[in-house]
């Protein structure tokens, strides 16, 4: 099947390469020349495991190709994905002037019946804004070619976005077109083989979905991030709560870790833009508020216990980070608390020195060249002679730690963890300072 991808990000170039892994002839379009150019010599813009051999591959066996050539692009699929990025507008809805344009390109090149598919997060009502603005074309070329709209939206997770996409829990289509749903079918035929993953809707629910289902999970993390506030407070530890509340199957484990904070691409702008959303429609979303409002609060934390741990003087300062990207797996910087921190450590005299197994080229491409920044290629550097250690990402090789050998290396011995990574009784023994999120240390 020929299809068309436009946008190369994390989820156009998954979703274009794992397609084209299973035998479609898929053009991927971006108007970013200097990816393109990369992608076709091998170099892949982001960090995702596994990604990189299956582009390699599926490009040098010619099904997957790379254009900034808009006009090609629509000339090849009949179905052609929006993948671009729709970020927060001033307002905090959606800005969505980059799917629009891709819809207006479309417009213009196109030839014979296409299928439009919104696989970008958009509010609802958007697949009609991206029919209007196809038909307008259309209609300045005197046209009067057939197209169909459809919402396709993606639940990948970065870090784990080729498993997503391969095996996924679900595959949301948004049509009332019996044409669009064979189509649908045989694009997603080979990541549907043994249970019925394809789940058709109607265009506004499937909009609705993929923000309900961002905003449910981020709930479940500004839930159990409050809690752990209200836990430091009462002595208690948190994470026995979460083992006594994860054991209940109606509340399960997942997405129940108190930590320092939600951030990257979507939560963040898709709680406000439904929020947002809600209030177009003359609704106060109280409780979507609330999900962001403890989110801020707790990105904050971070910096607060540095702060005390220190007695409050952090000019001169050297505080060591591990852990840069929003999680693990990823090297996506977006809303990441660890830049929070930084940049509160900054404002406040102290330096970092920071360690993050993929995130280093991003961090630096963000903050440039910094007297207060200093980016170091391991663990291991970046606590010597630091006056505290503070762990913002979970990311694995930061699990297990030789307390006896750390402590001959950092000036305090004070360690600051947003991930509640280890025992706080092993930490202790060591001889350590450790302010963990809610583990009876209250800071
Ligand atoms: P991204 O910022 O990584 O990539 C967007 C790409 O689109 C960029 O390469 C940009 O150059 C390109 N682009 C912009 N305008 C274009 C145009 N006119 N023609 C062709 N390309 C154009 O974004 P992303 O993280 O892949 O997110 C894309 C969408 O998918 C967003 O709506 C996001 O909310 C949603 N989403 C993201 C994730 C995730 O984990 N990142 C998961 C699910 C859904």
């Amino acid at each position: 099947m020929k299809i068309t991808v436009f946008g190369t990000g994390y989820v156009g170039l998954v979703t274009g390469t794992c397609l084209a892994d299973v035998g479609h002839d898929v053009i991927c379009v971006d108007v970013d020349e200097a990816k393109v150019e990369g992608l076709k010599n091998g170099v892949i813009p982001i960090y995702e495991p596994g990604l990189e051999s299956m582009v390699l591959r599926n490009y040098k066996e010619g099904r997957l190709n790379f254009t900034t050539d808009a006009e090609l692009g629509v000339n090849h699929g009949v179905l052609q994905f929006i993948a671009v990025g729709t970020p927060p507008d001033e307002d905090g809805s959606a800005d969505l002037q980059y799917v629009l344009a891709v819809a207006k390109t479309i417009g213009k090149y196109m030839n014979d019946y296409k299928v439009i598919i919104d696989k970008s997060t958009v509010p609802v009502g958007t697949a009609d804004k991206v029919k209007s603005a196809v038909a307008e074309i259309l209609k300045n070329r005197n046209s009067a070619l057939n197209f169909d709209i459809c919402s396709n939206p993606e639940f990948l997770k970065e870090g784990a976005a080729l498993e997503d996409f391969t095996k996924p829990s679900r595959i949301v289509v948004g049509t009332d077109s019996q044409q669009v749903e064979e189509l649908m079918r045989e694009c997603y035929g080979p990541y549907n083989r043994n249970h019925e993953k394809l789940m058709f809707m109607d265009v506004r629910a499937a909009e609705l979905t993929k923000y309900a289902a961002n905003a449910m999970l981020a709930t479940k993390i500004s839930f159990m991030n409050e809690l752990s506030q209200l836990a430091e407070r009462l002595n208690v530890d948190i994470e026995q709560v979460r083992q006594g509340i994860g054991s209940d199957p109606r509340i399960g484990y997942q997405f129940i870790y108190p930590g320092c904070g939600y951030g990257g691409s979507c939560f963040p702008k898709d709680v406000q833009a439904l929020a947002m959303t809600a209030d177009q429609v003359g609704y106060d979303a109280q409780l979507l508020k609330a999900v962001e409002a403890v989110n801020l609060r707790q990105k904050e934390t971070l910096f607060a216990k540095v702060n005390k741990a220190l007695d409050g003087n952090l000019k001169g300062k050297k505080i060591a980070l591990w852990g840069l990207s929003f999680k693990p797996n990823t090297d996506d910087m977006r809303a990441a608390p660890s830049r929070v921190l930084m940049e509160s450590l900054w404002d406040a005299g102290a330096s970092v020195v920071a360690y993050d197994p993929e995130a280093m080229n991003e961090t630096h491409r963000i903050y440039g060249k910094r007297d207060d920044l200093t980016l170091v290629g391991t663990r291991e550097i970046a606590v010597e002679g630091a006056d505290a250690l503070v762990i913002c990402t979970e990311w694995k090789s930061f699990r297990a730690v030789d307390f006896e050998w750390l402590k001959g290396k950092l000036t305090n011995p004070v360690i600051i963890d947003g991930r509640n990574l280890y025992n706080p009784e092993d930490v202790n023994k060591a001889g350590f300072k450790y302010y963990a999120v809610a583990r009876g240390d209250s800071l």
